[in-house]
């Protein structure tokens, strides 16, 4: 068996396995911790909005009195994306 270098960003186990390669050709692995929260994960992800924490990140930024625009530049990612973030919240609708 083939040691990987990398732990898994959910759970932080280190019993990970390689699993295929996604449409861009970008390795995924797979986290065999059975109460690990997610399966699959990748060590670089294409789209930065895809990283495991960035969506939390928006939702902090935002609550910190961070504009749309502002949010997608800090963190490299498109402003719509941060807006869709943002609509799926449940403090944020209703209100
Ligand atoms: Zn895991």
């Amino acid at each position: 068996m083939v040691y990987i270098n990398a732990l898994c960003p959910h759970c932080g186990s280190n019993d990970v396995v390689y699993h295929g390669k996604n449409t861009n050709g970008k390795q995924r692995l797979l986290c065999r911790n059975a109460e690990c929260s997610r399966k699959t994960f990748q060590l670089e992800y294409s789209y930065k909005a895809c990283k495991p924490g960035v969506k939390q990140q928006i939702v902090e930024m935002a609550l910190n009195g961070s504009g749309t625009r502002d949010t997608g530049r800090v963190l490299g990612i498109s402003k719509d994306t941060v807006t869709a973030v943002l609509k799926k919240q449940k403090n944020f609708q209703n209100k």
